[in-house]
């Protein structure tokens, strides 16, 4: 990058850097906000600043630090790995690689449950919480719920923790172990969970992106339905009479998930479309 650092120029450059690399490629609205939070991260300063002030100059160091951070973003590297941080809901959530980075379409899992119809102290939990983006979104729009997030992987459990304490939303339980296997003898209201669901062999697994995430976060295996499975065939057992299980999907998922649930005697079963118009949820209730 060129000696003149103005906010404006190094702006730019990182945005041409961006658009030239085979990996970090997508549509110039997503690179130049790219480059805008990554230059916002390097200068410790807000992106309204950045735009407010284009001239400003900043210093060679931290010009240095933000033509690195460019370089990882062209490398592939997630951003929000780079920055250590994703808004989900109305959240700020600190992510690392050892958890999935939360998808604006697991937003709709949040939204269902906030529409059923749940008592007010209700059990609720989140199986395979990652980053705790559905069970802390879920603690701060409902004070008094009792929410329960598990994960198999203590890495994450780590992260959801110290995100639900620096958010203030203590009132979250955490627990380690395989889907239902930390709850034996409990029952809930609402069970939620966006397990994994590629199947290894998809094609899409292999994006560069979705290769730095945590592969068990994303695969069950060969069978993209395994996960869905195990945790349909156990979840009446841990449902409350006329508790809701909901279950994010593939976008091609949804019939098969609905069949299951149906098999496994569940009721009122209806998926609702993600803003993509993808079939990427589906409920049922515990007759
Ligand atoms: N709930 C988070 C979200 O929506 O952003 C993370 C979802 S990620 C797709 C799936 C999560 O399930 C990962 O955090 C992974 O560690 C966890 N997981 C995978 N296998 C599991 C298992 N057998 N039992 C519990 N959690 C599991
Ligand atoms: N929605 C994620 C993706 O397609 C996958 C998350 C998952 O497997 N649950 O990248």
């Amino acid at each position: 990058m060129t000696a003149n650092l103005s906010f404006g120029t190094l702006l730019s450059q990182g945005v041409l850097r961006l658009r030239v690399s085979a990996m970090a490629e997508g549509p110039a609205p997503t690179l130049s906000l790219d480059a805008e939070l990554l230059l916002a991260h390097a200068f410790g300063t807000s992106r309204a600043r950045l735009r407010s002030h284009p001239e400003e100059m900043g210093d060679a160091a931290k010009a240095k630090r933000y033509a690195q951070l460019i370089e990882r973003r062209a490398a592939g590297e997630p951003l929000a790995y780079i920055i250590g941080r994703k808004d989900f809901w109305s959240l700020r959530l600190a992510v690392s690689p050892a958890v999935l980075v939360p998808r604006p379409e697991t937003e709709l899992l949040v939204e269902r449950a906030l529409a059923l119809r749940v008592e007010e102290f209700g059990q609720v939990v989140d199986l395979g919480t990652g980053s705790g983006a559905i069970a802390l979104a879920l603690a701060s729009e409902r004070a008094e719920w009792q929410v329960t997030a598990t994960d198999v992987s203590d890495e994450a459990l780590e992260i959801a923790s110290a995100n639900a304490e620096a958010l203030d939303l203590r009132q979250v339980r955490f627990l380690q172990g395989s889907w239902f296997e930390p709850l034996a003898g409990r029952t809930f209201d609402l069970i939620l969970s966006n397990p994994p669901y590629i199947a290894l062999t998809d094609p899409a697994l292999k994006d560069p992106a979705l290769q730095r995430e945590p592969q068990i976060a994303l695969t069950p295996g060969a069978d993209a339905m395994g996960c869905l499975r195990d945790i349909i065939l156990s979840a009446p057992d841990y449902l409350e009479r006329d508790g809701w299980l909901l279950l994010e999907h593939g976008a091609d998922q949804a019939e098969e998930v609905a069949r299951a649930l149906v098999a496994r005697g569940l009721r009122h079963v209806r998926s609702h479309r993600d803003l993509a118009g993808h079939e990427r949820m589906t409920e049922a209730q515990r007759a």
